[in-house]
């Protein structure tokens, strides 16, 4: 669009908004009084001909970001020198670190969180997705197909447990039935393998839970289902077995720049002198590349709840599904009854949602995760959950699997993905600054994605440092293998006794609800990147993911986290440093001094 429409057309969003050309972008500037009118005119300038991407510097009246930052400073880090440095430990920087421990290269991995996985990596819905919904010449499909086809084998070797029930999109109305089969033509064009319609009867063989409502549907074979903090805790963990170093509550805060590469980048632990930066900040990822002047997209976060199902009613459905974006559904039956037009607009709508459905989701540890909805939203870490959002949630999973009630509900979480204005991955070489490769606005399909966009980011930046004169070999020492510690709850009985005859420790459980026992709990400490918080070993073994949330075996965690790594239990935090948990000592157990 030329600059002066465009001007035109902001000018009816909001009079206080104006545009520019700069450097290849579209910026915008100015302020006004509503998130919505941020986002809408962020995505009105997105011209992907003619322009790199939008640089959204409207500022939202009032509005004072509030971005977690380490409550640690120390000079840990000053003057050190390495050869990569990815900023973000999510499942895009844990991805980066595995492929980097490939070569004989100096990696550390610097997160300001606790932990990995303590952004979205951790609060999604575990989908490996088909692709089905992306465009077939966006990125999002590109690395989507190949992350899905990796996942495979990397679910072997990093022993991450991966199920392929496939995906299902319900449609209601027989007229809906055509457009289902444009939907699978383009779907095999896009090269997604495996996708049929099916009438219920058949799709009801697939999972039980066919909707009373639906005709029938599209399967698609490929759409799988993972745990997404397993496979970034085993990335991580490989990546450090094969030599990465990896340093948490450290931030990048500031980069000095000049004749287009970066020299060094501040953190609150010193200053460091990368020869490489990786950026897989996240939601943050913009403004990384703005540090590194080469700012060429912004994130606009979009945030997604979900409600979790206690297991008992796991049963109910074995895969994962959704109406069909191009379905009307049953509570939107009555609005559109009679009138054609409403029916298409409200398909219309539902198509350009920005969300691949409310989805009923069969997690790999047997829950039922219900959602998530997309609401635009200012704040980059928004995890905080609401009634309406879960009133909704539970309103529109009623059409899907309506014997789940409010009761079944064990718990919900949010997470918020990074959008960027041209709703596509940014994944490249900086343009202005060199040394940066940018793994950003990586948002759904993430998940499946990273792996295979890990591979493109770390050859590229190979690439780059032998150009440079670096002589980068290929590590022959690295070992693909990682295997997590015994499951006991999952082995059969005969293999379950003899391991509680060596060690007593399996057989003592502290979790009851997800049956974790003492000996598990310990050996998440012993891990290659072992981690000291509660929320760390909860999502290394599961304890407090329970029916109770943690009710009970809390204090239990604290005394072992305590004796693993010396810690008083009162200086144990929840997720990082200042979310300490306890106020005082625990009182001692029976018998105890
Ligand atoms: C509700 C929801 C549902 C989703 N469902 C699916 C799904 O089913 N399947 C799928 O494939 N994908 C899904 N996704 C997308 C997927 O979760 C993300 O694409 C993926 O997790 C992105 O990983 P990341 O590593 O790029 O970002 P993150 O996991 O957010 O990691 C970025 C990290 O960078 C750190 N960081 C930020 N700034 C700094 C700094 N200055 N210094 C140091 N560290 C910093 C953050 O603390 C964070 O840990 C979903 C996302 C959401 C929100």
């Amino acid at each position: 669009m030329q600059i002066k429409k465009l001007r035109k057309k902001l000018l009816a969003v909001d009079p206080g908004i104006t545009a520019r050309e700069a450097d290849g972008c579209l910026v915008l500037e100015g302020e006004t009084d509503e998130w919505s009118k941020v986002v809408k005119a962020g995505r009105l300038a997105v011209d992907k001909k003619r322009y790199l991407g939008v640089v959204n510097d409207i500022r939202l009246k009032g509005y004072v970001e509030k971005e977690r930052r380490p409550a640690v400073t120390d000079d840990s880090l000053e003057g050190e020198q390495v050869d990569v440095l990815i900023i973000g430990a999510g499942i895009s920087g844990a991805a980066a670190a595995r492929e980097c421990s490939r070569y004989r290269l100096k990696t550390l991995v610097i997160e300001k969180g606790g932990d990995v996985a303590v952004g979205q990596s951790s609060r999604n819905g575990g989908v490996v997705h088909t692709g089905i919904s992306f465009g077939k010449k966006s990125l999002k499909l590109k690395y989507c197909l190949r992350g899905n086809e990796m996942y495979t084998r990397l679910s072997e070797e990093l022993d991450v447990p991966l199920e392929r029930p496939g995906q299902i999109m319900f449609i209601r109305h027989r007229f809906e039935v055509p457009i289902t089969r444009v939907v699978k033509w383009t779907g095999d064009r896009k090269g997604i393998p495996g996708i049929r319609y099916l009438n219920r009867e058949k799709l009801a063989k697939i999972d039980p839970a066919v909707p009373a409502w639906a005709i029938g549907g599209l399967h698609m074979a490929s759409g799988g289902i993972t745990c997404p903090y397993k496979m970034t805790i085993a990335l991580a963990e490989n990546a450090a077995e094969n030599g990465v170093r990896f340093c948490f509550e450290t931030m990048a805060l500031g980069m000095k720049v000049e004749d287009g590469r970066i020299l060094s980048v501040q953190t609150n632990r010193g200053t460091v002198f990368p020869k490489v930066v990786i950026n897989a900040a996240g939601t943050y990822a913009d403004r990384i590349a703005r540090m590194a002047e080469d700012q060429t997209f912004t994130i606009h976060p979009r945030k997604g709840s979900y409600l979790v199902v206690d297991k008992k009613k796991g049963h109910l459905s074995t895969s994962s599904m959704g109406k069909a974006p191009y379905t009307i559904s049953p509570y939107q039956d009555a609005a559109v009854k009679g009138s054609l037009k409403k029916a298409v607009g409200m398909l219309l709508e539902n198509i350009h949602s920005h969300s691949k459905g409310i989805a009923v989701i069969h997690t790999i540890d047997n829950n039922i995760l219900l959602g998530p909805e997309a609401i635009e939203t200012p704040d980059r870490e928004s995890t905080e959950t609401d009634r309406q959002t879960a009133d909704t949630l539970m309103q529109i999973q009623h059409e899907v699997v309506p014997e789940i009630s409010r009761s079944d509900i064990i718990t919900y979480f949010s997470g918020v993905r990074s959008a960027s204005y041209e709703e596509d991955f940014v994944v490249r070489q900086g343009i202005r600054t060199r040394n940066i490769f940018e793994m950003a606005a990586i948002q759904s399909p993430g998940v499946t994605a990273a792996p295979a966009i890990a591979v493109d980011i770390v050859r590229w930046t190979v690439d780059y440092l032998r150009e440079q004169g670096l002589p980068v070999e290929e590590n022959e020492d690295f070992r693909p293998k990682h295997r997590f510690p015994p499951v006991v709850r999952e082995m059969p009985d005969e293999e379950r006794d003899a391991l509680i005859r060596r060690d007593p420790d399996y057989g003592e459980i502290v979790c009851r609800c997800e049956e974790v026992s003492r000996g598990e709990i310990r050996d998440a400490l012993r891990s290659s990147l072992p981690v000291y918080t509660l929320d760390a070993v909860k999502r290394r073994v599961r304890p407090g993911m329970g029916r109770c949330q943690g009710g009970f075996c809390t204090p239990e965690v604290l005394r072992l986290i305590a004796e693993a790594s010396g810690m008083k239990p009162e200086e144990i935090a929840k997720s990082s440093t200042g979310s300490e948990i306890l106020k005082g000592p625990i009182r001692p157990r029976e018998g105890e001094g």
